[in-house]
């Protein structure tokens, strides 16, 4: 993937990126997608990692891990959510101490991408314990550091190609210019950066559902029942309609947010609206291509089967989708 381009999409070609815009981004993931979903994960953890090193990041440190991650020399994990901390980011408990001139970092991560083969996470922890959102900072952990440790792997319902697994850190010495960006920041930093994530599951749902669509016209003409093929049915008919038209909302949502931000204007709500919809809609629909399929759609080994489970944790990921309607009920109610 990193030799065709597809690690750092959005990044500027000086740094090692493709640099290209965050549509072609959202096409790139709907594509992979497609194909299978656990390999367009692979491709928007790098693109989160890499837009919030290339935005935030010293030259130090992007040269560092930001070039070696597009080579995929080094591999990344995004770390956030702790045990206490789900849904409700500043619960996050990690702490980051000063020693020194630099920090001591200790705490558990639970449920993150690539923990149990990355070699480096970028970490969210609290600097001040009496801050809430303003108390927490960015930090940048080598996976050989001493007190790094690596927790279980975790066996998941779907997109089971991507390795999801918990870190600790016992008493991790960082040096000074672990620090990403500035101390206090790294609570708006790591929102910063979802937006473009949000796309980016947007458009994986998005070709969740093309795929499903795909293979539920192609089945649905070539399997007869009743001495006709089961699409001359209405009740199929109308199944496969709905997602169509669902397949096709959900693309233009995510379009549209994708181009806002590529035209540098605030996309929050767009992006939280394309992510729970086409989210919404892959769960709704995977669940019709089974249908559809009757009981072979039901057997593991079936294309429609897989899609159903990947489909599930669009809706959990980069913010559950009712954190999604809160952010745009709040922007409603304003
Ligand atoms: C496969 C997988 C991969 C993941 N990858 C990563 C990763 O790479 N990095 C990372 O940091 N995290 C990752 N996560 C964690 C994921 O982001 C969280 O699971 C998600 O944010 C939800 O948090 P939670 O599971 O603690 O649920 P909770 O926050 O406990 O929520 C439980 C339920 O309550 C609802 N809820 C919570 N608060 C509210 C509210 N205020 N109003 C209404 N409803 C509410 C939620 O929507 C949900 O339905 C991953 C999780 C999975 C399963």
């Amino acid at each position: 993937m990193a030799r065709l381009g597809l690690f750092g999409i959005t990044v500027p070609e000086r740094l090692g990126g493709v640099g290209a815009d965050v549509v072609s981004y959202a096409i790139v993931m709907e594509e992979l997608s497609r194909g299978y979903a656990s390999v367009a994960d692979q491709c928007g953890l790098v693109e989160l990692v890499a837009t919030l090193l290339a935005e935030h990041g010293t030259p130090a440190q992007q040269e560092r891990y930001l070039a070696p991650l597009l080579r995929f020399e080094r591999r990344c994990a995004y770390a956030i959510t702790e045990p206490e901390a789900g849904s409700d980011v500043a619960g996050v408990r990690t702490t980051a101490v000063r020693n020194g001139e630099g920090w001591r970092l200790r705490g558990e991560k639970i449920w993150i991408h690539n923990a149990p083969v990355a070699d480096f996470a970028v970490v969210l922890a609290r600097t001040d314990p009496a801050a809430a959102k303003r108390g927490m900072s960015i930090f940048l952990v080598d996976a050989d550091a001493p007190g790094y440790a690596r927790g279980r792997k975790e066996h998941k319902m779907g997109q089971r190609a991507s390795q999801v697994g918990a870190l600790a850190f016992n008493d991790v010495a960082l040096s000074a210019d672990a620090l990403v960006g500035e101390e206090g920041r790294g609570f708006p930093i790591m929102m910063s950066v979802l937006d473009k994530g949000r796309v980016g599951i947007a458009a994986l749902a998005v070709g969740i559902l093309q795929n499903a669509l795909d293979e539920s016209v192609a089945y649905a003409k070539g399997r007869r029942q009743f001495g006709r093929a089961i699409a001359e049915f209405q009740a199929v008919q109308w199944m496969l309609a709905d997602m169509a038209k669902a397949t096709h909302a959900a693309r233009l949502m995510t379009r549209h947010a994708a181009a806002r931000l590529d035209a540098g204007e605030r996309a929050s709500v767009d992006c939280a609206m394309a992510k729970c919809f086409a989210s919404d809609a892959a769960v709704e629909h995977t669940a019709n291509a089974v249908q559809i399929h009757g009981g072979i759609g039901y057997i593991r080994g079936t294309a429609v089967e897989r899609l159903y489970r990947d489909a599930k944790i669009t809706q959990i990921y980069e913010g559950t989708n009712e954190i999604q309607r809160m952010i745009i009920a709040r922007h409603l109610l304003a």
